[in-house]
């Protein structure tokens, strides 16, 4: 498999090439009405993403006190505009706006987050994982991929697109017999792995020695360092690294989303 950062170098390599000359470019609006230190760097990742690619983008914030109305007329201002590619509205938002009206209004065709029910476009993380397994010639097809986690962001996509790709499909959760996952665990050819504890999976279970892992989770250790779901050490025969690994494709999905609906709407 190759190295997670190699392989957003590349992709972004590709997309800058493909707008190299364009004299419209894609171009990203994200809205943010939040001071979420957490948000800001998300942001900030997006917005060097953005710069590395050459597309344009438009930082839009919105005082916390901002109405639902008035930001769903904010998102209709853009939602109107020839010239924006697509959208985000950065979560969360504050107790007075209803996040699932907000997720409504941005338009399918700009839904570059995949938010609305009806978006065209997938979530940014499951997305991420299967395009660069995909990218690495992975073979879904019959294979048994395990899910440990059941979130509408994460575990559920991601059980739907392995689903898609012709794969045996299972999801694991908190009220999965500790005996039951074990036995998954040990057919597993996939693993993704999306709890949010850390040293969740370790080498007190047995795993196929050709397991492919992806780790999801980000943790923090005592010393305050970004960890994953997954030891270090587990003895499988490929795991993404924690950090350097989901984060990375969570933030390249976002691209070749915009990129999507760049070439779509052209
Ligand atoms: P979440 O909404 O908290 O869901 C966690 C899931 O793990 C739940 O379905 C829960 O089961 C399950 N779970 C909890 N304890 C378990 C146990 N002991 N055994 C089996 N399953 C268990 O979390 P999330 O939003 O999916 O995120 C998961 C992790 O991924 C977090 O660390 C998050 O920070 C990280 N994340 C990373 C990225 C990225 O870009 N790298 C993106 C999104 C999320 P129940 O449903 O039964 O409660």
């Amino acid at each position: 498999m190759e190295n997670i950062k190699d392989y957003t170098i590349r992709k972004k390599a590709e997309f800058r090439a493909e707008i190299e000359n364009a004299t419209v470019l894609p171009k990203l609006v994200i809205i943010q009405v939040n001071e979420d230190p957490a948000s800001c760097a998300y942001i900030k990742g997006k917005i060097k993403d953005l710069e590395e690619i050459g597309a344009a983008y438009e930082h839009v914030k919105l005082p916390i006190e901002v109405s639902e109305e008035e930001l769903i007329a904010k998102v209709n201002e853009f939602n109107a505009d020839p010239s924006v590619t697509g959208i985000i509205v950065q979560m969360p938002l504050p107790k007075q706006i209803n996040e699932e009206h907000i997720k409504r209004a941005v338009i399918p065709a700009k839904d570059v987050d995949g938010f609305n029910p009806l978006s065209t476009f997938r979530a940014a993380t499951p997305n991420g994982i299967i395009t660069y397994l995909k990218d690495n010639n992975f073979d879904f097809v019959g294979k048994n991929a395990v899910v440990i986690g059941r979130s509408n962001i994460v575990g559920r996509p991601a059980a739907q697109y392995l689903l898609d790709e012709s794969a045996n499909v299972t999801v694991l959760h908190s009220k999965t017999k500790r005996e039951d996952m074990e036995r998954y665990l040990a057919n597993a050819d996939l693993i993704i792995v999306a709890v949010g504890k850390l040293g969740f999976l370790d080498n007190s279970f047995k795993f196929k020695d050709t397991a492919i892992v992806v780790d999801v989770g980000i943790n923090r250790n005592e010393e305050g360092k970004l960890k994953g779901d997954a030891v270090e050490d587990l003895k499988v025969a490929f795991k993404t690294p924690v950090p350097g690994g989901v984060g990375l494709l969570t933030r390249l999905s976002l691209l070749s989303n915009l990129m999507k609906a760049y070439k779509e709407n052209k």
